[in-house]
């Protein structure tokens, strides 16, 4: 038999770039390989879950068996693989050997975890995939209060979630302002003030030392001499592309897989794309990068070698209290800022010397504007 075409992962990348490819080619074997339990879920649907009262068991979209069908594949659950052999066109999971025609590395990003001193460090909850918020709802059942670590876009989508959700919360951060790395400071204290409108508690500045166990539940102590008391703690402190096993390969490396426009890594028949992946210098850790990366991989694997380009790539954060789209500025480029609008309603414009629109954050009803204002925004990758 001809060997398949193996995917590892079946996050939206894996299952994505599969569905892409069955649309082209119904008879090459395909294998998706995933260390999860591979049912079908749409990821940013975790930090909605809380407000629409939603398992683990409710997001799950198809199951491992019905994504097999419906791809013509053979998909494998709670299989890790532990090694890729390039020169042999060959993976291993343990000591058994797949051999592949192509290899597809979607295996994702994995949670940043900080040591914390205490008791209770197992109460501290990533939520990256189905299982962790499995994990963690069956933990907060009957719980009031919980502690968000990190105020990023994720952690600012969980504490209005959670607040949705009837929980209490306060957030810890290292930083100024929210999602600082994406926002204006003027649009991200509009979303501070939305979420403090709906109770939450920002703390931002200090870290979280220590995590300890009390008769009533937890104290956190943060690291300017704060104690806060909770029930639980949400970790949302980063990502970092899963690499270890590509780089022991010997494939470039560098803060994700390196791949060029066709999605190719230094080695010939191994692709990487999705949150593991760094496309021509960028890795975007966003659905809609990886949508379009998996049409444009299917047709590679097709025999129609197709580069990827991306237009503007907009993200909507899921803060309902006051709702917010951003593009940040492409890397490189350099702007000024002009902020118009006051409280809930921020628009915050970045334009290159020629009056150029580079990137911008729109908060409250500045949101309306998105659609005019991506007509103006220049491709990250052209
Ligand atoms: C809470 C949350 C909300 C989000 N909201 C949004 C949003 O609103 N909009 C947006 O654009 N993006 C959002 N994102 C980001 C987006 O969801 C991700 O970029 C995307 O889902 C990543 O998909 P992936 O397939 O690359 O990785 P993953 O979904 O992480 O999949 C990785 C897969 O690889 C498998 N795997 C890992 N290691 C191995 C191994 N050694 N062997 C076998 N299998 C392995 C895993 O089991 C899994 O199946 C959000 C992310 C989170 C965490």
């Amino acid at each position: 038999m001809n060997a398949p075409v193996v995917i590892i992962g079946t996050g939206l990348a894996g299952y994505n770039v599969a569905r892409e490819f069955r649309k082209l080619d119904s008879d090459t074997p395909l294998l998706l390989i995933t260390a999860d339990d591979g049912r079908s879920y749409s990821k940013p649907m975790l930090s909605t879950g809380f407000g629409k009262n939603k398992e683990a068991d409710g997001l799950s979209m198809a199951e491992p068996g019905a994504m097999a069908e419906q791809l013509k594949a053979e998909v494998r659950t709670h299989t890790r693989i532990s090694g890729i052999d390039p020169g042999h066109k060959r993976l291993w999971i343990g000591e058994e050997a797949v051999t592949y025609r192509d290899l597809i590395l979607a295996w994702g990003a994995e949670t940043i975890r900080v040591p914390v001193e205490g008791d209770a460090a197992e109460l501290i909850f990533p939520i990256n995939d189905l299982e962790d918020y499995a994990r963690f709802r069956a933990a907060a059942a009957g719980k009031r209060r919980v502690l968000v670590l990190g105020a990023g876009l994720i952690g600012c989508e969980f504490a209005n979630d959670l607040i949705l959700g009837g929980y209490e919360i306060d957030l810890v951060a290292p930083c100024e302002h929210v999602m600082p790395t994406l926002l204006h400071p003027a649009a991200a204290a509009a979303v501070q003030a939305g979420l403090e409108g709906l109770g939450a508690r920002f703390h931002l500045g200090p870290v979280l030392n220590r995590l300890q166990r009390t008769a009533d539940g937890l104290e956190a102590h943060l690291s300017d001499g704060k104690v806060i008391p909770c029930d639980l703690v949400v970790s949302a402190i980063g990502l970092r592309p899963r690499v270890d096993l590509a780089a022991a390969a010997g494939l470039q490396i560098n803060r994700g897989i390196m791949v060029d426009r066709h999605l190719k890594t230094s080695h010939a028949n191994i692709y990487a794309l999705g949150d593991c992946a760094e496309v021509d210098g960028l890795n975007l850790l966003y659905v809609m990068p990886l949508m379009t990366c998996a049409r444009a991989l299917a047709q590679t694997l097709a025999g129609n070698a197709t580069a990827v380009s991306y237009g503007p790539m907009p993200v909507t954060v899921k803060t309902p209290v006051c709702p917010l789209v951003v593009s940040p500025p492409p890397r490189g480029t350099e702007g000024v800022w002009s902020v118009e609008g006051e409280g809930a309603n921020i628009k915050a414009l970045c334009r290159d010397a020629s009056g150029r629109l580079l990137g911008y954050a729109l908060t409250g009803s500045a949101v309306m504007e998105k659609l005019a204002l991506n007509k103006e925004l220049p491709p990250l990758l052209a």
